[in-house]
């Protein structure tokens, strides 16, 4: 048998070695994030030529929860430009919790929907749908019942929405904004999905298997900025400590790290640490990426550790 390349063996010996790690619990305050199996675990690459590479359950369908806020900020981003986007919602971390109350200032952990205000909430809502495709594939889609669930419960975020509007930071009905928010937390896409929307964002905005251009090149760096800050909840600076790349989770279990130029690096697993990222999906993720040697800050000569 020819022996596995490089990535695919990087990928296997991380799924082996942390694909069920017990620990962990999945999200409970979306009852339909409480029922999906927690022994589930995938972990993908996709590069920016194309190629893909992957392990595990990687074509099961989870909820992309707060790794949509890449997407609907990329759309912002190219709507409005970066200054006025660091004008309106600013790129420096909180430091509290992705929905405090205390961090009245605008972060990435706080609905970006408001700025894309042109047109109904409907409209909204099909641009931000269809950015998640274009970066990522065409199968994004909203999931009926999770809409329903998140709907249903999320009588928090409302109120942030209501603190926003009388705070000035809201640019158009608070209910309206926060439905179409929880729309785009409530699509499900798989984990190769996933890794393409990483590799889209390492290319400089071109989609990796299509070759079109998604956003502009100028735009992909604030993103990945803005993911390096607040990617990973209140433990961002200790995964930058240790891992040194842009990543961003989700309360589903989703995980995205992006190597920029060479690959999105994505894994599934739903059990949760306590500031909400998924325990396997981080163990996964930062084994492939020590594996191949990547990490932003260390330089091409040092070795590593
Ligand atoms: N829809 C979830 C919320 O706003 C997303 C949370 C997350 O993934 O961080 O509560």
């Amino acid at each position: 048998m020819p022996n596995p390349h490089p990535i695919q063996r990087a990928i296997d010996d991380a799924f082996q070695a942390f694909g069920q790690l017990p620990g962990g619990a999945n999200a409970d305050y979306i009852p339909f994030l409480a029922q999906v199996p927690d022994k589930l675990s995938a972990l993908a690459v996709v590069c920016t030529d194309g190629s893909r590479y992957w392990a595990g359950d990687v074509h099961y369908r989870f909820a992309i929860e707060s790794i949509s806020k890449i997407c609907t900020l990329a759309l912002a981003l190219e709507d409005w430009g970066h200054d006025i986007v660091q004008e309106k919602i600013g790129a420096d971390a909180t430091g509290l919790p992705f929905n405090s109350i205390m961090a009245l200032e605008l972060h990435a952990g706080k609905p970006l929907s408001p700025l894309v205000n042109a047109g109904s909430a409907e409209e909204r809502w099909q641009r931000i749908l269809a950015i998640q495709q274009q970066l990522g594939t065409a199968d994004i889609a909203l999931s009926e019942e999770l809409n329903a669930s998140e709907q249903a419960t999320n009588a928090h975020n409302r109120a942030i929405a209501w603190l926003l509007h009388a705070a000035g930071y809201m640019y158009c009905d608070p209910m309206e904004a926060c439905d179409v928010y929880t729309r785009q937390c409530s699509t499900l896409l798989d984990t190769l999905a996933l890794a393409t929307i990483g590799a889209t964002l390492a290319s400089g905005g071109v989609h990796p298997v299509s070759g079109q251009r998604v956003l502009q090149a100028g735009n992909t760096p604030r993103i990945l900025a803005d993911m390096t800050m607040e990617g990973l909840y209140d433990s961002s600076g200790d995964w930058a400590y240790t891992v040194g790349l842009p990543a961003k989770s989700g309360v589903g279990g989703g995980m995205l790290a992006v190597v920029p130029g060479v690959m999105g690096i994505a894994a599934f697993a739903p059990p949760l640490d306590v500031f909400g990222n998924s325990v396997r999906g981080q163990k996964m993720v930062a084994a492939v990426a020590d594996t191949l040697g990547y990490n932003l800050y260390r330089s091409p000569a040092s070795a590593a550790p």
